[in-house]
């Protein structure tokens, strides 16, 4: 049942199940964002393609206390870096800047991205996302006044998916339209944005800062 909030229409369903993933308190979501660099045409700007995402979730308590538990936790993620393109032998920076941050944090509520930019299938930059935010999150306001759009030919044609799942949009009503014109899921964009205020491809920045009250 659709919930209308200050003239957005937002899928309730949809909205649930970040708020669900969140009010689980002992499991921590490690997120995978993978992206392809390339040398724009006539050297123009370079392309951003995305290549796939992954959530990996691991026992909060658990994975602080037990060894044993980590080292399966460390052995499932290099899987799902291994399935997501990272060659084997940059991995073990990979997991040591995640069990780091792992390490200093203090609640499960706010996950760990990892952000990889790849150029030429080598992964050139990594980020993280500290536990105490170098990522700060939209304000509430401007994640509930985000653009819902109607899913049409002419939209599918310049963006036939979501990169954040990696979903096509062809099965989807309406989904959402960031500022900078790039388009989302609704409970996909939600959830980034309740975490890193900028656009996952283009890093175009949503408010930090709540406006003052009339
Ligand atoms: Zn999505
Ligand atoms: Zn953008």
């Amino acid at each position: 049942m659709p919930v209308s909030t200050e003239g957005c229409v937002f899928n309730s369903e949809v909205f649930h199940s970040s708020v669900l993933v969140r009010t689980c308190r002992n499991r921590l979501r490690v997120s995978f964002y993978v992206f392809m660099k390339r040398q724009g045409s006539g050297g123009g700007a370079p392309v951003v393609t995305p290549i796939g995402s992954r959530d990996v979730y691991v026992g909060f308590c658990h994975i602080k206390q037990s060894s044993s538990y980590r080292s399966s936790c460390a052995q499932r993620i290099a899987q799902n870096l291994s399935s997501l393109g990272v060659p084997e032998d940059k991995q073990p920076s990979v997991l040591e800047k995640i069990f780091e941050l792992v390490d200093v944090s203090v609640s499960p509520d706010q996950a760990i991205l990892v952000s990889m930019w790849f150029y030429n299938h080598v992964p050139v930059d990594v980020q993280l996302s500290p536990p105490i935010a170098r990522f700060v999150p939209a304000t509430r306001s401007s994640i509930v006044g985000l653009l819902q759009v109607r899913v049409d030919s002419g939209l599918i044609i310049q963006t036939p998916s979501c990169v954040i799942c990696d979903e096509d949009f062809a099965d989807q009503l309406m989904i959402t339209r960031m500022p900078c014109a790039h388009h989302y899921h609704t409970h996909c964009i939600v959830r980034w944005l309740e975490i890193n205020h900028m656009c996952p491809l283009c890093r175009f920045p949503m408010p930090t800062v709540e406006a003052a009250e009339p």
